[in-house]
């Protein structure tokens, strides 16, 4: 037995875990950015062990996805500045379907575009596993090297900076070799991070100039299911982090840990939700989001408290995160008519409002001060990427 020794349950995996086993988390994961959501976001009741795993295996699945990789990218657009950005995300458009040069049996091209018209043709491990992620398994990537090719277009002439800038930052912390496809007057293209290249990236150099400015023809791999786990990890959060530990113990809660670890052969878990495939309400996706952000409304209604996550009035899902048996008086009262956060990770803001005052700003004149100056801001220089 050890003495002094204290122990508690993480959210998560709900095993009982030493003190020294824990570390923060964001229940609204900082990707959708929850770093700038209110404090009682955080948590410390999850285990190191989970924290590591769920951001790989549920966090990433997500993020990763297609369709949430360019919803999320279109976000930092809306707020770039030619001023103040000093990178911009890639966007993934999916495995190159032709034949590159020396390309390995296990290997795949992916095809990437930057903000000014670049191209950037990855050559990667083909990850059977995680097939839906954009740019493969993050962890691998760290790892094992790969090689990125880098195609500048005529319009990355209008801000050099930001083009290689992003390119860096894009392979930042991973073991990515890389080559400049285009001819410049550069010197020394080692000092600004690429390589020299051998035969084979000759080869490669000499076929994507070939076929950099013709139209390509690639594949998006998508997993249905991508975003079950994810959202039965933010259901069990925020409700934990709201109505604290009574919410663990209901059998709701162990459905939810059950849909969070969710593998093909397990039972289907009881949830109640809708995934952003089944969500054709235009009218709930507009409303209940905003351009540019990452909108979560919490609201009370008969079976107990929902949440819709929306990002930037694209995609959208609802999901019942607490049964109305577990919600106290106090509870209720503290959701009262709805509540509302509204995340800008881009701009680094978080703005928390009420659901009707949220809804009157989106659909009537009465407007939400703050919201409203982060619209002014929106969109400003879209132009940018246009006008050359
Ligand atoms: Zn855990």
């Amino acid at each position: 037995m050890v003495e002094n020794m204290t122990l508690r349950r993480c959210i998560y995996c709900y095993k009982l875990k030493d003190e020294s086993e824990f570390s923060l988390e964001h229940a609204i994961p900082r990707f959708l950015g929850g770093a700038f959501s209110p404090d009682y976001f955080k948590t410390n009741d999850v285990c190191k062990t989970c924290n590591r795993n769920l951001g790989l295996f549920v966090d990433a699945a997500f993020a990763k996805d297609y369709l949430v990789n360019h919803a999320l990218a279109d976000n930092s657009y809306t707020f770039f500045n030619p001023q103040t950005t000093k990178t911009l995300p890639l966007k993934c458009m999916g495995k190159l379907d032709i034949e590159v040069p020396h390309l390995e049996i296990d290997e795949i091209c992916e095809w990437w575009l930057g903000p000014l018209g670049e191209q950037v043709f990855w050559v990667r491990p083909n990850d059977k596993r995680l097939y839906w992620y954009a740019g493969g398994n993050p962890t691998s990537a760290k790892q094992f090297q790969t090689k990125a090719y880098y195609i500048f277009s005529e319009r990355s002439k209008k801000n050099i900076a930001l083009s290689v800038n992003t390119f860096r930052q894009s392979f930042k912390k991973q073991k990515v070799k890389k080559f400049l496809c285009t001819k410049t007057d550069i010197h020394d293209l080692s000092k600004i991070g690429f390589s020299e290249p051998d035969t084979t990236d000759s080869d490669r150099i000499d076929f994507l100039n070939s076929i950099g400015s013709t139209k390509k023809k690639a594949s998006v791999s998508m997993n249905i299911k991508f975003d079950h786990r994810f959202l039965a990890k933010l259901s069990l959060s925020i409700s934990y982090c709201l109505f604290g530990k009574k919410v663990l113990e209901h059998e709701y809660a162990h459905e939810l840990r059950k849909g969070l670890w969710y593998k093909k052969t397990d039972p289907v878990p009881n949830l109640f939700g809708t995934t952003n495939l089944n969500t054709n309400d235009k009218f709930l996706k507009e409303v209940l989001g905003i351009k540019g952000g990452v909108t979560i409304c919490l609201m009370i209604h008969k079976e107990g408290l929902s949440m819709n996550l929306n990002i930037s009035e694209k995609m959208h899902w609802t999901a019942l995160i607490t049964p109305s048996e577990i919600l106290s008086s106090e509870d209720i009262q503290k959701i009262g008519d709805g509540k509302t956060y509204l995340l800008f990770r881009d701009i680094q803001q978080c703005i928390s409002t009420k659901l009707p005052t949220f809804i009157a700003h989106k659909t009537s004149p009465m407007k939400i001060r703050e919201l409203s100056k982060v619209e002014q801001i929106m969109d400003k220089n879209k132009n940018y990427f246009k006008d050359l």
